[in-house]
């Protein structure tokens, strides 16, 4: 700890976007850097706890006040060996994640969290722009072969250990592009796609093998898969979307968020979207269902493509501005957030529940119908009781579901391959992530459910950890679950 009355000095630095006014006319980052000064002022409020709770709230384990203090004193190539120790990809962690370690930081006791996040992009950034990030392939190989399936953030991470193992590592996807969540889901707004590319650039030169257009259990059977390699690791997200079934839902005009943002990201590819499958938003009337991540990420997506109005519809009560008594530090604050996509403009409608989805002659949905609803909790459940005489129609010529997903996509891969699921419909493992499949392990939201970048991650690790043992008998890879 560099600076013991640090943490009573300085106060926590708001994160700074570029004016709202210019960010909505391009697709570039919203985030501006901070400056090192700044950062290292940051760095100096950590109080390099006796019991640092920040490592209990991050699930990879980040040894988060050693580089708070190595920043602190301007030792930025320490600090990201120190952070490459327990993370693979902290430009993706330091981008895009909610910070549960900021969550669990003991300043937020009774004062503003330490800025862990933003000191860990920093840090990575730097590394980059001084040529310290440097691809390392193994020095000795162990003739076995791997195939990874899905190149999300658990793919890769669990590649990366695996090719770094010494193993001959193969990553199978099915879009034809790599990156998962990452490439088609999360907006370049958020995380511009050349922060993915420049970490698949350092795969590919340690030697892990990508192969794209290779959908497993549809165009290359599992029987293949469990021939020609000798483990493999299930890493295929859980896209299932889940649906509102409620009368119009088949009028045109009406899209899972996930259709919509992967066009949207399609384009900023350079890609040509054919106009009979064209959703964009410009001119349109727009209604988003959600109030989550998903449905921020189509709020700032609409505004960009040029919108008339975007409403946020969200079922459940507005949360917080303060922790509720039955969310106290350190668990993760669920109070209410202003994103970046928010304060570019857009209104949230709290306690609304559709009922139906209205449409004209042609088809094309027009409104939708809807009613105020008031929650109630039971052990831990909401349930929602209508509130009599409170419809109200909304005009939408857009309507985008971004409710949720349900879990991983059952046909064709599991179903083949006859994995077990838990009781949620995830994939099942046992201690060491292997599935019930002898050879066959599992990471990431595949096996956990639609979650966050950091666990996917912190369990890809995990699971090579679990399949370096079952191919070698012991394993030197570090494993934070
Ligand atoms: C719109 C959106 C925004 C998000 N924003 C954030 C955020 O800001 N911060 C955050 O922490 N989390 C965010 N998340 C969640 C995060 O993206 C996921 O938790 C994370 O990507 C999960 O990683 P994964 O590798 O397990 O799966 P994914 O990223 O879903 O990757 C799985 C890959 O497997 C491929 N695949 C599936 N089946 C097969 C098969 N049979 N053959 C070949 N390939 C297959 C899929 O095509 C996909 O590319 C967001 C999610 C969404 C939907
Ligand atoms: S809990 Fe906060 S103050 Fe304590 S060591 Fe972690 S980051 Fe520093």
């Amino acid at each position: 700890m560099g600076k013991i009355t640090g943490f009573i000095e300085f106060h926590r630095a708001k994160q700074a976007y570029r004016p709202v006014a210019e960010r909505v006319r391009d697709w570039k980052q919203v985030m501006r850097p901070f400056s090192v000064p700044e950062l290292k002022q940051q760095g100096a409020r950590c109080m390099d706890c006796g019991i640092p709770f920040c490592h209990q709230g991050c699930p990879l384990g980040n040894l988060i006040p050693d580089w708070n203090d190595l920043v602190y004193r301007d030792l930025w190539q320490e600090a990201i060996d120190r952070l490459h120790a327990t993370n693979n990809f902290p430009d993706f962690t330091g981008t895009l994640c909610p910070a549960p370690c900021e969550g669990a930081c003991v300043l937020g006791i009774n004062d503003d969290p330490v800025t862990i996040k933003a000191i860990e992009l920093a840090i990575n950034d730097r590394a980059f722009q001084e040529g310290w990030v440097k691809p390392e392939p193994p020095k000795v190989l162990t003739g076995k072969k791997i195939a990874v399936v899905g190149s999300g953030p658990a793919g890769l991470a669990g590649a990366q250990q695996l090719r770094r193992a010494g193993h001959e590592v193969t990553v199978l996807e099915r879009d034809d592009r790599i990156g998962g969540l990452l490439r088609y889901g999360i907006p370049e707004f958020k995380m511009e796609k050349k922060v993915l590319d420049r970490r698949l650039q350092q795969l590919k030169t340690e030697g892990v093998i990508f192969k794209a257009n290779a959908h497993v259990g549809v165009n290359l059977p599992v029987a293949e898969l469990r021939k020609n390699f000798d483990a493999i690791l299930l890493a295929g997200g859980a896209c299932a979307p889940r649906d509102l079934p409620v009368p119009g839902r088949e009028l045109k005009g009406v899209y899972f968020a996930m259709e919509y943002l992967t066009q949207s990201n399609r384009r900023s590819e350079g890609d040509t979207i054919p106009a009979a499958y064209e959703i964009n938003a410009q001119g349109k009337h727009v209604v988003i269902i959600g109030g989550g991540d998903t449905g921020a990420d189509c709020l700032g997506t609409a505004h960009r493509q040029g919108a008339k109005s975007v409403h946020q519809l969200e079922i459940m009560p507005r949360p917080p501005e303060q922790r509720a008594d039955n969310n106290p530090w350190p668990q993760y604050p669920f109070v209410y957030r202003v994103t970046s996509a928010h304060e570019e403009g857009g209104e949230r409608v709290y306690s609304v529940s559709t009922k139906r989805f209205i449409g004209d002659a042609k088809g094309r949905v027009t409104a939708l119908e809807l009613v105020k609803v008031e929650a109630a909790f039971e052990n831990g459940r909401a349930t929602f009781k209508e509130i009599p005489h409170s419809s109200f129609t909304l005009s939408a010529d857009l309507i985008l579901l971004a409710m949720g997903f349900v879990g991983p996509e059952k046909a064709g891969m599991l179903e083949q391959l006859g994995v077990k699921l838990t009781e949620r419909g995830n994939v099942w493992r046992d201690e060491n992530w292997m599935t019930n499949v002898p050879g066959v392990f599992t990471a990431g939201d595949m096996q956990r459910g639609q979650s966050l970048i950091v666990w996917a991650i912190a369990e890809a690790r995990s699971a090579a950890r679990g399949i370096d043992k079952y191919l070698m008998g012991t394993s030197d890879l570090p494993a934070p679950l």
